[in-house]
């Protein structure tokens, strides 16, 4: 089914702000209250990172997802708005990579009156031309993956052979749309751009942006992930304040995912993600809606719940709201905390598809 073509402003105006919820806001079976929603809008990406859609397995005969599987923008909007309803306060469009998605910025007018913190997550490839784009729709802030700033370094991370320079521009251009800060993810693999750590640090220090640091992951089954090529977030800190003195800053909010640490001259701060050696499960308030419409509760889940199924069968607001909060509330994952050699050899559903 072919994309509706509106405007910018028609978008704005078909969403509405979202309703509160009467019901008491759903907490899942560990108490966890449900506040951050990631949306993938396209399974597709022009990157083959390694660690993530490796091209042996998403190459040309990889079966991505046809248009007719996936999402409408107003069938994303909607269910967004459900989401805001039952207390979600962010929602990050992710992918695959989303600008790949056409005329994303409608997208960002119809959600962003909804009054939720809305980010995106891209690896700036189409930054220069989408930019000032996103802005104007409504986008709050982006978040921008580059895993090294040396050029050969990079090429061989994204297997797409996408320099440096252009991601840069990306970012660039970015600023110049007035998102500030900027975060810049950067997936740290030991032997692969690891020797890239204090570079990365001396290049954004001062920048105004945070760079945040990103243990690499065993999502998917698919990136031949290995305890071994985890640098711990412990070591990437030690190696930064070895070359730029750090000392730790306090959480802005409950369950905020990075640990922040801040130069102590003054010039910024840093993140880190330490999903495997310091789980952070316990605070965990994140759902993730797959481009095809399932619900997964965990980013290492083996199986969503499907929700298209209902939206498509006409079912009403109330049902998919008592819907998404049953799933909430039957929710009991926490991978991180119980990660093994084993089960990181088991199926998990792949990271593009998800969403990051
Ligand atoms: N295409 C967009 C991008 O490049 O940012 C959004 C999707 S991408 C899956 C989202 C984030 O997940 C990126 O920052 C990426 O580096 C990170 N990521 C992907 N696979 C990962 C892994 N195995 N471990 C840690 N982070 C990973």
């Amino acid at each position: 089914m072919p994309q509706k073509v509106i405007s910018i402003k028609q978008a704005a105006r078909i969403a509405a702000p979202a309703p509160r919820y009467d019901g008491a806001q759903p907490a899942d079976a560990r108490g966890r209250p449900l506040r951050d929603l990631r949306i993938s809008v396209t399974d597709r990406c022009n990157f083959r990172c390694t660690y993530c859609m490796p091209r042996e397995v998403f190459d040309a005969d990889y079966k991505f997802l046809p248009h007719s599987a996936i999402l409408s923008f107003e069938e994303i909007a909607r269910l967004a708005r459900i989401f805001v309803g039952l207390g979600v306060k962010k929602i990050r469009l992710t992918g695959g990579e989303p600008l790949l998605r056409k005329d994303l910025p409608l997208l960002v007018a119809m959600l962003a009156p909804l009054g939720a913190d809305l980010t995106l997550t891209t690896n700036g490839s189409t930054l220069v031309k989408h930019a000032a784009a996103l802005r104007h729709a409504g986008l709050d802030r982006i978040t921008v993956s580059l895993d090294s700033l040396d050029d050969a370094t990079f090429r061989a991370m994204n297997d797409a052979d996408y320099p440096v320079e252009k991601v840069l521009d990306g970012i660039g251009a970015a600023a110049d749309a007035g998102f500030s800060p900027i975060k810049i993810n950067m997936v740290v693999k030991r032997g692969v751009n690891d020797h890239q750590v204090v570079e990365a640090a001396r290049y954004w220090r001062d920048s105004g942006h945070i760079l945040r640091f990103i243990e690499f992951m065993d999502v998917g089954s698919t990136n031949g992930w290995r305890m071994d090529d985890v640098i711990p977030s412990a070591e990437v800190v030690r190696r930064v304040s070895e070359a730029f003195p750090l000392e730790p800053v306090e959480a802005n909010y409950a369950g905020e995912v990075a640990e922040r640490w801040r130069y102590r001259d003054g010039a910024g701060e840093i993140g880190v993600i330490s999903s495997v050696t310091q789980a952070f499960c316990a605070g965990c308030n994140r759902m993730r809606l797959s481009t095809e419409g399932s619900l997964f509760t965990c980013l290492f889940a083996h199986q969503g719940h499907d929700l298209k199924r209902l939206l498509r069968g006409g079912a009403d607001d109330g049902v998919l709201r008592d819907a998404i909060a049953a799933v909430w509330r039957a929710r009991e994952d926490r991978y991180s905390e119980i990660r093994t050699a084993e089960t990181a050899r088991a199926r998990k559903v792949e990271m593009s598809y998800i969403g990051g």
